[in-house]
């Protein structure tokens, strides 16, 4: 009897030396480079210059820039990866991303009710692209019932065309995945206008100058924002923190100047 106990007692002993040695080895990894968190975070890149690919493939544009200096200056890393841009915040609420870096504005109570954001970083509103040769669109208040007018899925611009068809000004709102197959579609007749975000317009007129403008006015600013799961205070606070540092040391300056 006594003798059980006593093997017991070892055997017991044992498997707590084995453990505290398990646990110090695992320790002893950490602090080294591989424990500095990455973050993945998702975009459409059909937005440039703030959401694009380059010939590789790769994601980049400003607003992977700026990530990537808020990360460096806080001490984290982001991997990005590409969805439909009516995909982004679900994909946040289910867990399978961190940040949102899409160019999406910040100020919608829809979007707020389902993610946090950041302090916004850019200030936009939407504007109306047509043919270079089009006399008669110059300005929201010119697109009429026999027309069909394309923009994004799931953003700001899709809602103002859904609201234009709603209202029965316009004959159709041609809801796409991309800004790009929009402007195809421009191109090819099959739509008469594309509602867009003003900085993407113009950076797309810049350089395509003999085939598109914009005109009118631009309507409903809005403000882009970064976002994260709901409740993230750790990582939003990490991203505002580094946004503001950006700001303040000019990395946002001269990443504006790269970019536009
Ligand atoms: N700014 C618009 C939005 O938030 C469009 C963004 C985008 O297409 N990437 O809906």
């Amino acid at each position: 009897m006594m003798k059980m106990e006593k093997t017991k007692k070892f055997v017991l002993l044992a498997l707590t030396m084995v453990l505290v040695f398990s646990l110090a080895a695992c320790g002893a990894q950490s602090g080294g480079d591989e424990d500095v968190v990455t973050y993945k975070a998702v975009t459409e890149p059909s937005f440039p210059p703030f959401d694009t690919t380059d010939e590789d493939g790769n994601i980049i544009g400003f607003d992977m820039d700026l990530m990537n200096a808020i990360a460096e200056d806080q001490g984290f890393k982001v991997t990005y990866e590409a969805l439909a841009f009516d995909a982004l915040i679900p994909a946040l609420q289910a867990g399978n991303a961190d940040i949102i870096t899409a160019g999406m504005n910040a100020e919608d109570p829809a979007r707020q009710a389902k993610v946090d954001f950041s302090k916004t970083y850019y200030d936009s509103a939407l504007v109306v692209v047509v043919k270079k040769d089009n006399t008669t669109v110059n300005g929201f208040n010119d697109l009429t019932a026999d027309m069909k007018v394309a923009s994004q899925i799931g953003t700001t611009g899709a809602d103002k065309t859904n609201e234009l068809k709603a209202n029965g000004q316009i004959k159709e709102a041609v809801i796409l995945d991309a800004f790009t197959t929009c402007m195809l579609q421009l191109r090819n007749g099959d739509v008469q206008a594309v509602i867009i975000d003003k900085p993407v317009a113009e950076s797309y007129v810049a350089k395509q100058p003999d085939f598109v403008k914009i005109v009118g006015e631009p309507e409903g600013a809005e403000s882009y924002g970064f976002a994260v799961q709901k409740g993230n205070k750790e990582l939003l606070d990490k991203i505002n923190a580094g946004l503001q540092n950006m700001i303040d040391n000019g990395t946002y300056d001269a990443l504006i100047e790269k970019w536009f």
